[in-house]
């Protein structure tokens, strides 16, 4: 790390940035000299300069800090929702690594064009302006939440990266990954109502899915030179890197978690580290083999299945590595095993080191006689990164627990992805998870309900393949679980219905679509029509557009092109870069 002294000479007219405040600027002419107040010392990946023509927005923080959004000229006022969340970011963060913010003032900058989503710059962060602006007319629920994420994961960063600084790119999943974690711990805090943990097992699933690949990397790679780097900036980095974070603050317990993370950020503040550094500090505050357990997750590729078999009171539980091919791999974890049974107030903890092990559930996880109430339920709320496959008993007493109501949002997402890779990986049938998915018919919530068309998307995309004549059959089946909470919605947004219920109608108008279900495609095509004469209609607001598209170009042929053409209109025609990616 070193301090950076900047002077600039720019023309006059334009606003000039940098990490640190203007100590004085003097003006000759057409051209300015701008000279920045040192800063301390840091990265030098971290320096930055912007200029150009902006306004901005402004706000403080409860410290006094100088928070300002910068945006092309008119687009101030979409820069207000950014800031809100700025702001508290920067406080929450301030009394959770228990650090004050280490610079002067804070700027986020609205960028035209700009190639990564958003980039960390000390104190002069940089976004695309789809990542940092928010407008109430053409933006949807959706872009809300992730501009929240992206703000709160780049200000996580000016404490965890910039005033802590990885001590070379092999640590650079500990960066991503941690700023990935925290920034939905954040975003949770300021809009509880989101569910964004729940949100959270998106990554977690993509990183389940991508790790089952015999082609995949440790989370921890050895990088030689610099320029490797782009090649690990992927959902192996910030995904697993966020999820085996997840798991292990769930096993440590959120105090212990977040006060060992304020004493590594007071030890190694303005200096660097590395993923060891943060072990030690961890064990250090909390007596646990942290370093042994992580390094089983960082330094080798892959996850286990957990197969789970009941064998009189108790669960025989056999670890092995889990692979999409549906061949067995070699690899050995310690995995922070927990399970509930029977209800949610019966929680069980085992830090599984060996092969195999056993869980003793005794009586109290329900009546195990048909028609009984027992279920047990291993990875709860799916906090570890691992799957479960259960044993016949087990898994039809899941699907009764499934079905009367039993389960959290996180284990109903647990339950069908994890069935749902076994049967990519032959290890259970397609007809077993058909069976599972018919159990979510009347479910209403945003996340599961996501997952579900996750699933059901690639199962349409197989049964086309390899078992056509049952084509339209199983398409029919996924209709029919989308169908009832798609109509309770419908295609105009209520009064006062809830931020998740916003999003779930895009998605599940979208999902009835792709699988070809005639009167969501038709509906779609009406608003659409009316949409082209008047773009201010209220039938199609920014929210439901994607998928009256998708319906459009569902009728569209080489001899029948006039959706297109309409479509391709309006994308040239659109000024907002959200709108084009709709
Ligand atoms: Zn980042």
């Amino acid at each position: 790390q070193a301090k950076f002294k900047l002077t600039l000479e720019v023309p006059s007219e334009l606003v000039a940035l940098s990490n640190m405040p203007v100590g004085n600027a003097t003006f000759a002419g057409p051209i300015k000299t701008v000279r920045y107040l040192e800063s301390p010392p840091m990265s030098t990946y971290l320096v930055a300069i912007v200029v150009g023509l902006f306004e901005y927005v402004e706000g403080m923080t409860t410290k006094g800090t100088r928070v300002r959004v910068y945006t092309q000229i008119g687009k101030s006022n979409q820069g207000k929702f950014a800031l809100d969340v700025g702001v508290k970011s920067l406080n929450l963060y301030k009394d959770y690594f228990d650090t004050p913010f280490p610079l002067p003032k804070l700027d986020m900058v609205a960028i035209p064009d700009f190639a990564a989503g958003a980039m960390e710059n000390y104190g002069l962060v940089t976004y695309r302006e789809v990542a940092l602006l928010f407008d109430d007319k053409s933006s949807s629920a959706s872009s809300r939440q992730s501009v929240a994420i992206t703000v709160a994961h780049e200000l996580a960063h000016q404490w965890f990266g910039n005033l802590v600084t990885m001590e070379w790119w092999t640590h650079l999943w500990l960066n991503e990954g941690f700023a990935t974690w925290v920034s939905h711990l954040a975003v949770d805090s300021f809009f509880p109502q989101w569910n964004i943990w729940t949100q959270f097992l998106d990554s977690t699933t993509t990183a389940l899915r991508l790790d089952s690949l015999e082609a995949s990397h440790p989370i921890e790679v050895e990088i030689h030179h610099a320029s490797e780097v782009d090649q690990i900036f992927d959902a192996i980095s910030y995904d697993k890197g966020a999820s085996v974070i997840r798991m292990l603050q769930s096993y440590l317990g959120a105090e212990r978690f977040q006060k060992a993370m304020a004493s590594y950020m007071k030890k190694y503040a303005y200096s660097n580290a590395k993923t060891e550094d943060l072990w030690a500090v961890l064990e250090k505050e909390t007596g646990e083999p942290v370093k042994d357990l992580m390094t089983t997750w960082t330094k080798q590729k892959g996850y286990p299945v957990i197969n789970a078999k009941i064998k009189g009171n108790d669960i025989e539980i056999e670890q092995a590595q889990f692979l999409l091919d549906g061949s067995s791999g070699s690899g050995m974890w310690i995995v922070p095993l927990t399970s509930r049974c029977g209800a949610y107030d019966t929680e069980k903890k085992l830090l599984l080191k060996l092969k195999r092990e056993k869980l003793v559930i005794g009586s109290q996880c329900g009546d195990r006689k048909k028609g009984g109430n027992f279920w047990t339920k291993l990875n709860i709320d799916g906090t570890g990164f691992y799957r479960v496959k259960y044993d016949d008993e087990l898994a039809a007493a899941l699907q009764n627990a499934l079905e009367t109501k039993k389960l959290s949002l996180m284990d109903k997402i647990g339950i069908v992805d994890d069935l749902y890779a076994l049967s990519i990986a032959r290890q259970q049938t397609f007809a077993s998870l058909l069976h599972l998915l018919y159990g979510y018919r009347g479910e209403a919530d945003y996340s599961v309900l996501s997952h579900i068309n996750t699933v059901t998307t690639s199962i349409a995309k197989i049964s086309a393949d390899a078992t056509p004549a049952l084509a339209g059959d199983i398409k029919q089946l996924l209709i029919k679980i989308l169908l009832s909470p798609a109509e309770k919605l419908g295609w105009d947004p209520k009064k006062g219905e809830s931020h998740l219920d916003v999003m779930l109608r895009p998605l599940l108008l979208t999902a009835l679509v792709q699988l070809g279900h005639g009167k969501t495609i038709n509906e779609g095509v009406r608003r659409f029509n009316i949409f082209t004469r008047d773009r201010g209609t209220s039938l199609l607001p920014p929210d439901t557009r994607k998928a009256a598209y998708l319906a459009v170009m569902q009728n569209v042929s080489s001899s029948n092109r006039s959706g297109y053409d309409a479509l391709r209109k309006i994308y040239k025609e659109s000024a907002e870069g959200e709108e084009r990616l709709q």
